[in-house]
């Protein structure tokens, strides 16, 4: 078998304006997808998502690049160049570097096609004793403004619920510094949430690396007491102040979603930063995504991915949490719209906050047709800086 084609479909669509969603001083407009495919002389198909942070364009070129010297080899033994040495740190915008995003792509795309081949479905082919249905949790709450009505946050978990799911994670909502919003705030607004969903909700915040250390220190002890399942990205990411924060902490903190490979986690896991690490398949590839799970197994760090976007990332994410025997829920990104199950050609089988793996071989996916043509690719950023 050898690879013959690689080429990447950019796709988007605008949010209607009701559907847009808000979170620090970003007003979200659009919804994108990156879908890498590969296609082999025996005509196998194999696809992945990279992570659209990457910025779609872009990733197509790093991608054609990439595939170029990929054309003529086995995808059975393809080897993907390594990526060159960076912190997996928040920029503005690319978030990911495109070569990292393309990689992820790519990556992906060969382990569908190795698993094609042996004719199994992708978390077998891994691991003969994953399993093959998986608990959601909603991943939402970015739909508050602090000026408007905060309260909103409570209603957004209560239909997540209503939805059937069991688990839910929010965000800390529009920037603080726009309305004055203090920590001591923040956690009225915490409680209010359990006392009014129930203790029965699994809850989970992500801090996406706005808070200083003392105020993640004073939120994640109320989190404690309130009994949410996890504390994610409170502060920016530094080994040494997750360390000391873990340290200080009961409630797990978990990180590391915008890692592109597995050196850039390498140190939370030898230092034992983190005590739930969250590469993303789309971000990292299912190759590093491995290889991070078991380094950080070996350190008593659970694994459970990062996954947004679109439903091929989904599926890619949720194959290898099977695969890694991983027991948290999978994230299931609640505010990205109608492309994000629009892009294969039958709906997962996501019902009541569960979702049953495909089962046919590879990630047992086929994209929707005509996908070029219903959301052709709008160039920029998918948020507006708001002024305030
Ligand atoms: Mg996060």
């Amino acid at each position: 078998m050898k690879i013959v084609a690689v080429e990447t479909l950019c796709l988007s669509r605008m949010h209607d304006l009701d559907e847009q969603w808000v979170t620090n001083r970003y007003r979200v407009v659009k919804a994108d997808a990156a879908i890498t495919l590969i296609r082999t002389d025996d005509g196998l198909t194999g696809i992945g998502e990279a992570t659209p942070y990457g910025a779609p364009l872009l990733i197509r070129a790093e991608a054609a690049r990439i595939g170029g010297a990929l054309l003529g080899a086995d995808p059975l033994t393809a080897q993907l160049p390594p990526v060159p040495p960076r912190r997996p740190q928040a920029a503005d915008f690319p978030h990911t570097p495109p070569f990292e995003a393309a990689r992820a792509g790519l990556d992906t795309a060969l382990w569908d096609l190795r698993a094609q081949h042996a004719g199994q479905p992708l978390n077998r082919f891994i691991n003969p004793a994953a399993a093959d249905r998986l608990r959601l949790y909603a991943s939402t709450g970015v739909r508050y403004d602090w000026r408007v009505r905060p309260a909103d946050l409570i209603d957004d978990v209560a239909a997540q619920a209503a939805a059937g799911f069991t688990a839910a994670k929010i965000r800390i909502g529009t920037d603080w510094e726009w309305d004055g919003v203090t920590t001591d705030r923040f956690i009225a607004l915490l409680r209010e949430l359990r006392q009014t969903i129930g203790p029965a909700m699994e809850l989970m915040l992500d801090g996406n690396m706005r808070l200083d250390f003392d105020q993640a220190l004073a939120i994640g002890r109320e989190l404690e007491r309130l009994d949410f399942r996890w504390f994610e990205e409170p502060i920016p990411l530094e080994p040494g102040s997750y360390a000391r924060l873990s340290g200080l902490l009961d409630i797990p903190v978990s990180g590391g979603e915008g890692a592109g490979d597995f050196a850039q986690l390498a140190p939370y896991i030898q230092g034992r930063c983190l005590d739930i690490i969250q590469p993303d398949v789309a971000v990292c590839g299912i190759t590093d995504a491995l290889r991070i799970a078991e380094a950080a197994a070996a350190k008593g760090i659970e694994t459970c991915p990062h996954n947004w976007h679109n439903d091929l990332m989904t599926v890619a994410n949720g194959h290898f949490l099977a695969a890694i025997g991983g027991t948290r829920p999978l994230e299931r990104c609640r505010v990205q719209g109608p492309l994000q199950t629009a892009l294969l050609a039958e709906p997962l089988a996501i019902a009541g906050g569960q979702f049953d793996l495909p089962r046919a071989p590879g990630l047992g996916v086929r994209l929707a047709e005509g996908l070029a043509a219903r959301f052709p690719h709008v160039e920029g950023h998918y948020a507006l800086q708001v002024p305030r």
